[in-house]
């Protein structure tokens, strides 16, 4: 009992998350548990403890990103966040976001466009903001919005709807193929809880700025919006650049659980540090040649 309990203060993966939480072809949104914590053998406070170690990690990596992009490298990672109001988003680029030097965070949201962005196809805004070579983009809310809310709320035909799929996905691809390291993250919220989220912002004046009378409008289309994402993950998961669907009831699961996936894509660069572009042994020849000692 007490070997078990010094086991889960300490907290471990039990299992890859990042398999764990891909959506692959038998993926069932109806049956996705949204409060799970899969693959996690730990509680809030090993998660904690394990983010904070991460988070060092994290920090490293993203600086190594950063030096690379300075040295002529060409890459870059874009972490791509779509979700239900209260779902999570801004937890995320707050506490997992949070843990990287923010001068090498090239942060973007996406909401309703404007009258300019209107003028333009649906990809124009997202293009501009895709992040340069050595950054960490972010996207609260995306390209993918054309499958859900426009969708949902009709604001296009639906024989347009029908194509957007395979155009989403080559944009996937053309991301991919500039460099960048994408991955796409879905945070999935229980009914309840988002209940549960949008009672709290209303009886918290300290979280009325949070509140948008038309997240209930969207609370009405619950399913509606459950339809449009199984859509979505069954036509845009593709092996290349597949969805991962985060259970979110739980806020530090889902932190935890994005973290280890930003983890992953740094490491998997297997980033270096950039050589010197000068000689160091001359230079520091030259700096100590300034002592006045
Ligand atoms: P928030 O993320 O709470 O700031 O809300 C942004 C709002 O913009 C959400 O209600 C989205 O549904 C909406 N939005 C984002 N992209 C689009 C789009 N392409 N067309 C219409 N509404 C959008
Ligand atoms: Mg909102």
């Amino acid at each position: 009992m007490g070997k078990k309990r010094t086991k889960a203060a300490a907290g471990a993966w039990t299992a890859d998350p990042v398999e764990l939480l891909r959506v692959g072809q038998d993926f069932d949104l109806a049956s996705f548990d949204r409060a799970g914590t899969p693959g996690w053998e730990g509680d809030k406070h090993s998660a904690a403890a394990f983010m904070a170690e991460r988070g060092e990690q994290l920090s490293d990596l993203q600086e190594r990103l950063f030096a690379d992009g300075k040295s002529g490298g060409t890459r870059s990672v874009l972490l791509l966040l779509q979700g239900i109001d209260t779902s999570g988003k801004g937890g995320i680029v707050r506490h997992v976001i949070g843990m990287v030097d923010p001068q090498g965070v090239a942060l973007a949201s996406f909401g309703v466009p404007t009258a300019e962005e209107r003028e333009h196809d649906h990809l124009w805004r997202i293009r501009r903001q895709l992040p340069p070579a050595g950054k960490i983009g972010v996207f609260d809310r995306s390209h993918y919005e054309q499958v859900l809310v426009v969708k949902v709320d009709q604001l296009e035909p639906p024989e347009l709807n029908e194509t957007r799929y395979e155009e989403l996905v080559a944009f996937d691809r053309e991301i991919i193929g500039n460099g960048t390291t994408l991955i796409k993250v879905a945070m999935m919220v229980s009914h309840a809880e988002q209940g549960a989220r949008l009672q709290e912002r209303l009886e918290r004046p300290d979280k009325w700025w949070k509140y948008n009378p038309g997240d209930v409008d969207v609370r009405q289309r619950w399913d509606a919006y459950q339809d449009a994402y199984a859509e979505m993950f069954a036509r845009t998961s593709v092996d290349e650049a597949p969805w991962h669907v985060i259970p979110a009831d739980r806020k530090w699961y889902a932190r935890l659980a994005v973290t280890e996936l930003l983890h992953r894509a740094l490491t998997e660069l297997e980033l270096g540090w950039p050589p010197a572009d000068f000689d160091p042994k001359v230079e520091l020849e030259r700096l100590a040649a300034t002592s006045r000692a």
